[in-house]
């Protein structure tokens, strides 16, 4: 090369690393970054630590903020951060420690956990995959995503295809990962099999009631779940399911394929209503006793209209509803026509049921929301024809579910620790992780999210880190600005920029 040129190269490093050096002048033993200017940083501060695996290398550190959300309230707070765990906690802030990080007025909050995302890893990274999926989790805030059944090629319904995704997750996984088991036709009666995933590790199950768009991932019946029912509930895991029962419907043949509405009339409530009103019949007709940790939990309510119904039946049953941030963002009424990265099923509703799912969320009679993350690539998109009929169902989004669900939460009155309650707290129990994480208190993981409350999110597509960049999110004016993720106690982003490789573990069952 050009000696000049290298010259040239040298002087932009060197600019670069300044210009960080200036930008992490709170934090100058931060060490950050994948860029090369990074790597001129690194070499300026030797890691003293370097067993550490996230961007700081201190044994063990201090995060302080005037805004920590605990357990029991919002107020200015250090948290003590050891290995992978917080070992303490404390609400005075002026720590004589030289290894802390002050993040001064943005909040500091348990990190986002996702129970509802498609990794789709092994065979369909070309849809989206472990590796770019958490990397866009963890620049969202999120440190724990829980990995769906299907999409995967193989579908994960028995423990062979179970392991090929913890090795998979093992090494690629920027957040924490957690596996949902899929629970079909071949597999609901066989309870051998079941119990041999849930030893392998799946924190739970996953059902369709409706064709789940994979062939390989049959939808199950009445029949199916009753027959799943006493084992699911003996052994204490969470049935989590996908509840549409599809029948026929009035569609005009004729109606524009390009418009959202000819597909929102192809999947009434109806059929969301149907679905969940068999659940709760095979519930009631269930009498095996249920072990702590079981619970029918409802994906992605789209219905307002079916909460009645669900608040009547958990005076009887253990049984949770999540719905997803593209539901409390969107209505059918602001779809433009064509544009297929609004599809998803169950389909987004009129602007009246999204105000109430919000309210719901609010008022605490939904328990949780995800992502439902699911992209598909371009071409099954339809994005050329932009034909909702032929469209693949699925949102792209993880990397929004902080802000888009604080944006609408924040909207209807609620609070930092409501926030905390729907991403953290509820989807650690759900999962079986409540011993362990969504919560800041001692001996709890040190997994934490930092972020700017008042302050824009950014969704332009080029800080987008899914594998496709369609996204009903872009350049949608949101709430919550994602500071830093600590994942098991490992910096791993901070100011829109990622450690150097991924430090997340794996979630598996444990019974404690
Ligand atoms: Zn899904």
């Amino acid at each position: 090369m050009d000696r000049q040129v290298v010259g040239l190269i040298i002087l932009l490093n060197a600019i670069a690393a300044g210009v960080l050096y200036q930008r992490f002048h709170d934090h100058p033993q931060v060490q950050l970054l994948e860029s090369r200017a990074l790597e001129l940083y690194h070499k300026l501060l030797p890691p003293s630590q370097p067993d550490r695996c996230g961007a700081l290398k201190w044994p063990s550190y201090v995060i302080t903020s005037d805004h920590v959300v605990f357990p029991d309230g919002v107020r200015p707070g250090a948290v003590f951060i050891e290995g992978n765990k917080i070992v303490a906690v404390s609400e005075n802030t002026s720590v004589d420690s030289p290894h802390t990080l002050n993040f001064k007025d943005a909040v500091v909050a348990p990190g986002v956990i996702d129970v509802h995302i498609h990794l789709n890893e092994p065979g369909r990274v070309e849809w989206e995959g472990i590796w770019n999926g958490t990397r866009a989790a963890v620049m969202g805030g999120v440190t724990t995503v829980i990995d769906m059944p299907l999409n995967s090629n193989p579908v994960t319904t028995d423990v062979v295809q179970l392991e090929a995704k913890k090795r998979a997750a093992k090494v690629k996984a920027w957040t924490n990962v957690g596996f949902w088991a899929g629970l079909v036709p071949e597999n609901a009666a066989n309870h051998t099999l079941l119990g041999q995933l849930v030893e392998a590790g799946a924190l739970g199950f996953k059902s369709f009631m409706c064709n789940s768009g994979i062939n390989d991932f049959g939808n199950v019946g009445g029949d199916d779940i009753a027959a799943a029912l006493p084992f699911l509930k003996s052994r204490g895991v969470p049935f989590f399911v996908h509840a549409e029962v599809v029948s026929s419907v009035d569609s005009d043949p004729a109606a524009d394929p390009t418009a959202y509405a000819t597909y929102m009339a192809t999947r009434p409530p109806k059929f969301e209503q149907d679905a969940i009103r068999l659940l709760i019949e095979k519930l009631d007709a269930d009498t095996t006793p249920a072990a702590p940790g079981f619970r029918v939990h409802i994906a992605h309510l789209a219905d307002s209209g079916s909460l009645a119904m669900i608040k009547e039946a958990q005076a009887r049953h253990p049984l949770t509803v999540e719905t997803c941030a593209h539901y409390l963002t969107f209505s059918a009424e602001g779809i433009p026509n064509g544009k297929t990265q609004y599809k998803c099923a169950p389909p987004l509703r009129d602007a009246a049921n999204r105000a109430a799912l919000i309210a719901a969320v609010a008022s605490g009679a939904i328990d949780l929301v995800s992502s439902d993350h699911s992209p598909a690539p371009p071409s099954l998109k339809e994005v050329d024809s932009g034909n909702f009929l032929k469209a693949w169902g699925g949102i792209s989004g993880v990397q929004y579910l902080l802000p888009a669900t604080w944006t609408a939460l924040e909207a209807a009155g609620g609070s930092l620790s409501d926030l905390v309650r729907l991403l953290s707290e509820a989807p650690a129990r759900l999962a079986g992780l409540g011993g362990s994480k969504g919560r800041i208190a001692p001996g709890y993981d040190a997994d934490l999210v930092v972020f700017e409350p008042g302050s824009p999110a950014n969704t332009s597509v080029a800080v987008n880190l899914h594998t496709h960049k369609l996204s009903p999110y872009t350049d949608v004016p949101l709430k919550g600005k994602v500071v830093a993720a600590v994942v098991g106690g490992e910096l791993t982003s901070m100011y829109g920029h990622l450690n150097k490789k991924p430090c997340g573990r794996l979630q598996l069952k444990r019974d404690d």
